[in-house]
């Protein structure tokens, strides 16, 4: 039988940190599920990118690091809003799983109450692979373009990402 964990983040966007992480867990796994969370949002500042496009980025990352697709499943997870009922439809989405990788705290104890064996995977440069800190500098027009794989970086521009990041950041009020 095979051995199933699941990772579960908003990967807004993928970046480097999700890729080592994600090879650390199939070092443990046979097969990996990677949940898109808050998959209905798209454009807005913490969640700029739809759940699509983030699929298309993490799978294309996980390609390029060597990763074999027939071990990964990326599913979206939209909010439900009820955290006591949130493991329950994590569940009913995703293929059947036994381990639950998260930093998460919330997301720890949720499933730890359902009774799911949960384990910390380890941060890699939590300082500078950080999703909030790429979304800001892609605002700013710092540097972020290192922090995520060649592979995401190409359907960024695809996607022309950094000029909805700087439409998104606009405001009106000075308009009127
Ligand atoms: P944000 O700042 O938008 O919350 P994030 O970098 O925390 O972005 P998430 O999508 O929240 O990314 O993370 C998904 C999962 O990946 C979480 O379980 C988180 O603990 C893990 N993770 C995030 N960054 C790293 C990293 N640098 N190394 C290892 N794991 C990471
Ligand atoms: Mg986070």
């Amino acid at each position: 039988m095979a051995k199933r964990g699941i990772l579960i983040g908003r990967f807004q966007p993928p970046h480097k940190g999700h890729v080592e992480v994600a090879k650390q867990i199939l070092r443990e796994v046979d097969e990996l599920i990677i949940g898109i969370g808050s998959a209905q949002e798209s454009h807005t500042l913490e969640n700029p990118f739809t759940a699509g496009e983030r699929m298309l980025m993490l799978s294309k990352a996980l390609v390029e690091a060597g990763v074999k697709l027939s071990r990964v499943h990326i599913i979206p997870i939209p909010d439900v809003n009820n955290h006591a009922v949130w493991v329950a439809h994590v569940v009913s989405l995703s293929p059947p799983f036994s381990a639950v990788y998260s930093g998460n705290p919330l997301v720890k104890r949720l499933f730890k109450e359902t009774g799911f064996e949960v384990k910390t995977p380890p941060m890699f440069k939590r300082k500078v692979y950080w999703g909030a800190e790429i979304r800001d500098r892609m605002i700013k027009g710092k540097r972020w373009e290192n922090l995520v794989p060649e592979a995401v970086l190409e359907v960024m521009r695809e996607i022309k990402a950094v000029e909805r990041l700087k439409d998104l950041s606009k405001t009106d009020y000075l308009l009127h």
